[in-house]
């Protein structure tokens, strides 16, 4: 809100009035505060002219003209009045630390004028706020804001790079390296001269080629990205990505980025291949970074190498980032290695179904005791590997355990056997991704890498 000579009325003259008048002398407002009795702070402001006091309580009038008020006093009839009033004069009125009866509030700031973070959580959670709050002070330099003033002035300046990536390369290089580099070395003055020669650098800079990153987006709980997978995501132009993968990974993307999404899900309508393929070859050769966003690991069922082949082709380079793929999610999530000295030294990954429909594998050793798999995109064909397995011999009380949306908060884990497990899946109507464990009990202490049962924020 513009409040630049606009007047701003706040009751209370105490300590919950002084730490909003605090907020409140950031802005170049005209403040009116009425108190019977102000503390000595407010008194001194008012010596010096920094706010007008007005020594008794708010009476009918005083917020003509008003475009907020504040009710700050420490009583609350007092405030619920004061906000009655407010609202008969339809002006905008925030009871302090109260979110009923406020008809706005104003969030936990972080202040690096001109850059400022408002942290807000609706009233839900001030504590929260405060900590976040707490981090960021932490986290930004305090030198956020020079940095922001001087790249400001220098906003025309730079408008010589070519839009888009020219322009934002050189502003990222500007706040993260050059610009406090300089600051440290010889303050702001260091920063404004070595401007007009970043700028220089980035003229002569050749057009970036196109480039595809093949990102394993791991199983959805956005802090399982790799540091590498996240940096990548949060620089892309583009970003491809599966239906599996969670919208809060997305949410990392540039808000600039284009976000395409490719519907593989293992079953149901899918994005023909050759799509896909066109799609990336066509963003690579307009120059656009992008990233090819794959659930779990890339490499594990991802349908990489046909991707990989068609940049081949295209002359296109890439690269490929690692992640956490289903496997070991749901084996964290049942407190279980996937192999242990002494009881399996192997394990099969398997996909439930390919191309052709329900995959053959080789079931014999599978059935034999000990055999352990984690079996992917098994949930439809479920029936047929249990009826498989049954008949080259298996157990029929061999464990099976099956987790759902390993890693994410819906995440479920399913504990049976061979010969229950059609009708364990059947029963619990399984809408997420799942991952079988054939041959691997969950542990008994498997609650406690249920993300559910994290301790509350
Ligand atoms: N590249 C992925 C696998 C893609 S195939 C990876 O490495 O994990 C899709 C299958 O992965 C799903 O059918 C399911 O079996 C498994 N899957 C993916 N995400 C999962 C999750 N969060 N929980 C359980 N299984 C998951």
């Amino acid at each position: 809100m513009a409040v630049e000579n606009r007047k701003i009325v706040l009751s209370g003259g105490r300590e919950t009035a002084l730490a909003k008048l605090r907020l409140l002398l950031k802005t170049e407002a005209r403040i009116e505060v009425y108190a019977s009795h102000p503390c000595a702070e407010i008194e001194l402001w008012a010596a010096r002219g920094i706010i007008q006091l007005k020594r008794r309580r708010l009476g009918r009038g005083d917020l003509c003209e008003a475009v907020l008020a504040y009710a700050a006093c420490e009583n609350e009839a007092a405030n619920r009045q004061v906000a009655a009033m407010a609202r008969m004069e339809g002006v905008p009125v925030n009871i302090v630390d109260t979110l009923e009866g406020s008809s706005f509030i104003t969030p936990a700031i972080v202040d690096r004028d001109p850059v400022t973070v408002a942290i807000g959580t609706e009233g839900a959670a001030p504590v929260l706020a405060r900590m976040i709050k707490a981090e960021l002070e932490a986290r930004l330099p305090s030198a956020l804001g020079i940095l922001a003033n001087i790249g400001k002035s220098f906003r025309k300046a730079a408008e010589i790079l070519p839009a888009g990536r020219g322009r934002r390369d050189f502003w990222s290089h500007y706040y993260m390296r050059h610009g406090p580099r300089a600051l440290d070395s010889g303050g702001a003055k260091a920063v404004r001269e070595a401007l007009p020669g970043l700028v220089e650098k980035h003229l002569v800079r050749t057009e970036r080629e196109g480039h595809v990153t093949f990102v394993g987006a791991g199983p959805g709980d956005p802090e399982l990205l790799t540091l590498k997978a996240r940096k990548t995501l949060s620089d892309a132009d583009v970003v491809i990505h599966d239906r599996l993968v969670s919208p809060e990974i997305l949410e990392l993307a540039r808000r600039e980025a284009t976000i395409i999404e490719v519907g593989k899900t293992g079953y149901g309508p899918s994005c023909p291949q050759a799509k896909i393929n066109s799609l990336l070859v066509g963003h690579a050769g307009r120059g656009d970074q992008i990233v090819r966003l794959k659930s779990g690991d890339a490499c594990v069922f991802g349908r990489l190498d046909e991707e990989m082949a068609a940049l081949d082709r295209a002359g296109v380079e890439y690269g490929v980032i690692p992640g956490i793929t289903a496997a070991s999610a749901g084996a964290a999530a049942i407190g279980r290695s996937l192999t242990k000295r002494g009881r399996n030294s192997s394990i099969n990954l398997l996909a439930g179904h390919d191309m052709a429909g329900f995959a053959e594998h080789d079931w014999v050793s599978l059935a034999r005791p000990g055999g352990i798999a984690a079996i992917y995109m098994s949930i439809k064909s479920a029936r047929f590997i249990q009826g498989r397995l049954l008949m080259h011999g298996a157990a029929r009380n061999t464990p099976v355990t099956i987790v759902e949306n390993a890693s994410r908060t819906s995440q479920r884990v399913l504990a049976g056997t061979l010969a229950t497990m059609a009708t364990d899946i059947a029963e619990a109507e399984i809408s997420g991704p799942a991952i079988i464990f054939y041959g691997l009990a969950a542990s008994d202490r498997q609650a406690e890498f249920h993300p559910e049962k994290k301790e509350p924020a």
